[in-house]
């Protein structure tokens, strides 16, 4: 399989291009397809898997440029996982320019919420100060069509699962919800029956 077999516009096709990825990894196989088809998807997948590009390069791909507030909101467990996230959908997304916001705490809020005054596409947080934003007003909510929980085991370890199932009350119902995870234990099984509908269970 190659990237250019599914369907996705020149710009992201360029975008891949220079990022220097052949061939999609299996996971990029396995969620690219049915993400385009807007599907909710349960995967469980590891670090250095291509998982961000597997969600990236769908959630780039299908969102309008022309919306200015968040169409895609991604949560992370770690501020360094946000920043790295952040880094690499903008570079998915550089040739469609894509905006990305990355929201952290131990950063000052204010700065965070000047950027997120002006257009901004993608959202990727960690849970604290992502809710801190919905709380203020300063994240609008409304139009958010894409949720990613990544690394959703790390939540749980890090003792952030209430805050993300505070922040996925606040998300409109009609959604597409990605979890990424490395495990499937009990608990991440209960987030996905509970808030994502039929998901497509991928296990690589
Ligand atoms: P991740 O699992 O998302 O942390 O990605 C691990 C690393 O693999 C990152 O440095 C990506 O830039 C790289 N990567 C992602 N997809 C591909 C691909 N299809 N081909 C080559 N490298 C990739």
């Amino acid at each position: 399989v190659k990237f250019k077999d599914y369907p996705l516009s020149d710009a992201l096709l360029k975008a891949i291009e220079k990022l220097n990825f052949k061939n999609p990894t299996k996971v990029q196989q396995a969620v690219i397809p049915v993400a385009l088809e807007n599907k909710d998807i349960l995967c469980k997948a590891q670090t250095g898997s291509g998982k961000t590009a597997a969600f990236g390069i769908p959630i780039c791909e299908l969102l309008d440029w022309e919306e200015n507030k968040p169409q895609a909101l991604v949560l992370t467990p770690t501020r360094e996982l946000a920043i790295q996230v952040h880094e690499d959908i903008f570079n998915i997304g550089r040739f469609k320019r894509v905006k990305v916001s990355a929201l952290y705490g131990k950063s000052p809020i204010r700065r965070q919420e000047k950027e997120l005054k002006q257009k901004t596409h993608v959202v990727v947080g960690t849970p604290g100060r992502v809710m801190d934003h919905i709380v203020r007003g300063t994240l609008l909510t409304d139009e958010i069509k894409y949720l990613i929980i990544d690394e959703a085991d790390e939540m749980l370890n890090m003792g952030f699962i209430d805050q993300v199932e505070e922040i996925i009350n606040e998300m409109p119902k009609d959604r597409v919800t990605m979890l990424f995870s490395a495990t499937l234990e009990p608990e991440i099984q209960r987030l996905s029956k509970r808030y994502m509908k039929e998901p497509l269970i991928i296990e690589i």
